[in-house]
C-alpha cells in the first residue's frame, strides 16, 4: 500500500457503465457528493456495442457510446465528480475503506459502490493470444471496420455473439457464426436475424482448435463435436464473444465472490459481506447482465449506501 495524504470521500464509485452512473445520479441528488473513478474502459461495455435497441424511453433505440455519454452529463449535472483511473488495490479491513487508485493515490471512503463490471472471456488457444490485434478481437464495433468485405468468423452462442455477427454482417463478405452445439442460447428475435441474414452461416458443433496464419489471420480450424474431424474455415478475422468474467479480482480477499467471481449481495440489496461497501451492475449480476438491470442495481447500491451513512450517526 502508497503511503502518504489521503483524500477523505463520503460516497466513491469505482466504474463508469450504467450501473456507476446511475449510483452516481442518485448519490449525488442524495448530496453525496460521488466522486467515480471511471476504470479502464470509461463508459463500459456498452462504449463497444453498436445500437442498444432494448433501453426503455429510446423507441428508435440509441447507440452504446450515446447513451454513456447522456448518463455522464446526468450524473455531472448533479454534481458527481467523474475521475480518470482505476483502482488497483483496497483494504476493507477497517472503517473508512481505503482504495488505491491507479498504485498511488489514497482514497479514505465512508462508502463504497463497486461497480466495476465484467471483461469479454478469451478461449484459451495459443494462437488466440498470437494473433491479438491481428486478426483477433473481442469487440466488432471497435475493429470490424478493418476487416470490410472480407470473411470473418465470430464464436459464441449467446446474444452478444449474435450482435458481434449482425454488426460484421453489414461489413464483410461472410460472417460464419461458429457454434459448439446445435442450437443458439441468445434471445429469440436475435436468433430469427441471424438465420435471416444471408451472409451469416452458422457452423453448429463447431470447436475452434487453432487459428491459423502467417503475418495475420487466414483461417481456423475446426474440430466437429461429434464425428471429431476436423476442417479449416477460410477467414482473416477471428471475433471471440463467449461471454464475460466479472472484475472482482482485488475485492476478492474482502468480498463474498461465486466461483466465477460474481460478488455476493445480500437478499434484494446491493449490501456486500463489509459493512458500508455494497455492489451493483454486472460484477454482481450472474442472471440478467442488461444495462437496464445494472443501472437499477445502481440505484439501489447509492439508495442502500445513503440509508448506511444515515444509520451511522
Ligand atoms: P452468454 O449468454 O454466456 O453466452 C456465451 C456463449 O459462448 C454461449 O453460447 C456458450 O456456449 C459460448 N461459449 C462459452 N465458452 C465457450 C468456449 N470456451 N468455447 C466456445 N464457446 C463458448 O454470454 P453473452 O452472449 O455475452 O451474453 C451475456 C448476457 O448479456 C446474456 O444475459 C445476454 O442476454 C446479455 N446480452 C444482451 C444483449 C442485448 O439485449 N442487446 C446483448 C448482448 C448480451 P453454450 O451455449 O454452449 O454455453
Amino acid at each position: 500500500m502508497p503511503q502518504g495524504d489521503a483524500e477523505h470521500v463520503k460516497c466513491l464509485i469505482l466504474g463508469s457503465g450504467p450501473a456507476g452512473y446511475t449510483a452516481a445520479i442518485y448519490a449525488a441528488r442524495a448530496n453525496l457528493t460521488p466522486v467515480m473513478y471511471e476504470g479502464l474502459q470509461a463508459g463500459g461495455q456498452l462504449t463497444t456495442t453498436t445500437e442498444v435497441e432494448n433501453f426503455p424511453g429510446y423507441p428508435e433505440g440509441i447507440t452504446g457510446p450515446e447513451l454513456m455519454v447522456d448518463l455522464k452529463k446526468q450524473a455531472e449535472r448533479f454534481g458527481t465528480d467523474v475521475r480518470w483511473g482505476m483502482a488497483t488495490s483496497v483494504d476493507f479491513s477497517g472503517h473508512p475503506h481505503i482504495v488505491i487508485i491507479d498504485e498511488k493515490k489514497i482514497i479514505h471512503a465512508d462508502t463504497v459502490i463497486i461497480a466495476t463490471g465484467a471483461t469479454a472471456k478469451y478461449i484459451g488457444l495459443e494462437s488466440e493470444k498470437k494473433f491479438m490485434g491481428f486478426g483477433v478481437s473481442a469487440c466488432a464495433t471497435c475493429d470490424g471496420f478493418f476487416y470490410k468485405n472480407q470473411d470473418v468468423a465470430v464464436v459464441g452462442g449467446g446474444d452478444t455473439a449474435a450482435e458481434e455477427a449482425l454488426y460484421l454482417s453489414g461489413l464483410c463478405s461472410k460472417v460464419y457464426l461458429i457454434h459448439r452445439r446445435d442450437k443458439l442460447r441468445a434471445s429469440k428475435i436475435m436468433v430469427d436475424r441471424i438465420l435471416k441474414t444471408k451472409n451469416i452461416e452458422v457452423l453448429w458443433n463447431s470447436i475452434p482448435k487453432e487459428i491459423v496464419g502467417e503475418q495475420g489471420v487466414n483461417g481456423v480450424i475446426l474440430t466437429d463435436a461429434i464425428t471429431g474431424k476436423e476442417r479449416k474455415i477460410d477467414i482473416t478475422g477471428f471475433f471471440v464473444a463467449i461471454g464475460h468474467k466479472p472484475n472482482s479480482e482485488i475485492f476478492a480477499p474482502y468480498l463474498e465472490v461465486d466461483g466465477v467471481g460474481y460478488i455476493q449481495t445480500k437478499g434484494i440489496s446491493t449490501k456486500t459481506n463489509v459493512e458500508g461497501v455494497f455492489a451493483c451492475g454486472d460484477v454482481m449480476d450472474s442472471v440478467y447482465r442488461q444495462a437496464v438491470t445494472a443501472a437499477g442495481t445502481g440505484c439501489r447500491a447509492a439508495i442502500d449506501a445513503e440509508r448506511w451513512l444515515g444509520e451511522q450517526h
